[in-house]
């Protein structure tokens, strides 16, 4: 275990969008160094770890796969999502695990026509994991115009203030039933470390410039429900002795979007896949899954004529309290 996690440390700062499919990625963000020219340093970096012995790294039992899913079906490898696969040359590990994170737009919303022009051009689909602490940021671009997703952004992250037989039993309670645990131990880092990297990240992509603070830049989040953004961050960021980041004052809550647009009332992620007829893909539960499954539904709603707005927002004056803007809305 120490021994991996050190192995890790070595480019703790790699993006995942440079492990990206340069394809995928092309049509984003000029000012970043190119896909293909990191990811051939990416693969030096790949080769000169490969005397690490695969089976102390990943390992098959780690990713259970569902016996409901179809065989064509592989688990994306978490360490690779968070930028820190160190097998990218092993083809028995690229077997096993899928390294690609974008999602196949149906052929019916590829061609859609009832698209509407947007006010905001990326969105953010976030789907927090952690009700004591957050466990799991696992965050998605998608261009609203084109609706592919751009990058992805996923980090597991480590509790502040809990001993470490709690985070075993915590995690285990969480991730084990998933499969993932070991993974989760590998490479979760603090909240603190994660808003480090994410601030960096959206900066990258031009969507926020820390020295203005504010908002984002033409992208706004977009989360199943008011708890990620509203409870979970200002809670987390209490436990963590910080301010609530500046770019987390205002919000889409995909439910209200859905209540209004659709004239139906959504609990959930599940209920809205299922009235689209979406099949759930992934784990449920796991962060980067959902949120990939959310982004299926935004894609949906986005092809059927739908409009994102921004639904709350944050009083500047005081930040506790929060304005809600759609007067139908899931309370
Ligand atoms: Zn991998």
């Amino acid at each position: 275990m120490a021994s991996s996690r050190a192995c890790f440390s070595r480019f703790p700062l790699l993006r995942s969008s440079s492990l990206s499919s340069p394809l995928l990625f092309s049509t984003f963000s000029p000012s970043l160094s190119s896909p293909i020219s990191t990811f051939r340093k990416f693969s030096r970096l790949s080769a000169s770890l490969s005397t690490h012995d695969s089976s102390t790294h990943h390992s098959a039992d780690q990713f259970p796969i569902p016996k409901t899913t179809k065989p064509i079906w592989k688990p994306i490898c978490l360490y690779y999502t968070q930028g820190k696969c160190t097998l990218m040359n092993d083809p028995v590990h690229l077997d096993k695990f899928s390294h690609n994170c974008s999602i196949p737009l149906e052929a019916n919303i590829s061609t859609a026509e009832k698209l509407r022009p947007q006010n905001i051009d990326y969105l953010l689909v976030l789907d927090l994991e952690g009700k004591v602490e957050i466990l799991e940021f696992p965050v998605m671009i998608m261009d609203a115009k084109t609706l592919n997703v751009v990058d992805f952004f996923h980090r597991f992250v480590r509790p502040t203030k809990m001993s470490e037989q709690r985070i075993k039993e915590y995690i285990e309670g969480k991730y084990g039933k998933l499969g993932v645990d070991r993974v989760w131990h590998d490479t979760a880092i603090s909240f603190k470390e994660v808003i480090q990297e994410f601030e960096a990240w959206i900066s990258g992509h031009n969507l926020w410039e820390k020295e203005l603070g504010g908002p984002l830049t033409r992208a706004a989040f977009v989360t199943c429900g008011n708890w990620d953004i509203k409870t979970k961050i200002p809670e987390q960021c209490q436990v963590c002795d910080m301010q609530v980041p500046s770019y987390f004052m205002e919000w889409i809550n995909l439910k209200d979007i859905y209540l209004n647009f659709y004239n139906s009332t959504a609990k959930g992620m599940r209920t809205m896949l299922d009235e689209l007829k979406i099949p759930l893909s992934g784990r449920h539960h796991l962060g980067i899954d959902d949120t990939k499954n959310i982004t299926r539904v935004v894609q949906r709603m986005l092809a059927d004529g739908a409009l994102m707005q921004i639904t709350a927002r944050r009083s500047p004056a005081s930040p506790r309290s929060v304005d809600f803007l759609f007067k139908n809305r899931i309370r």
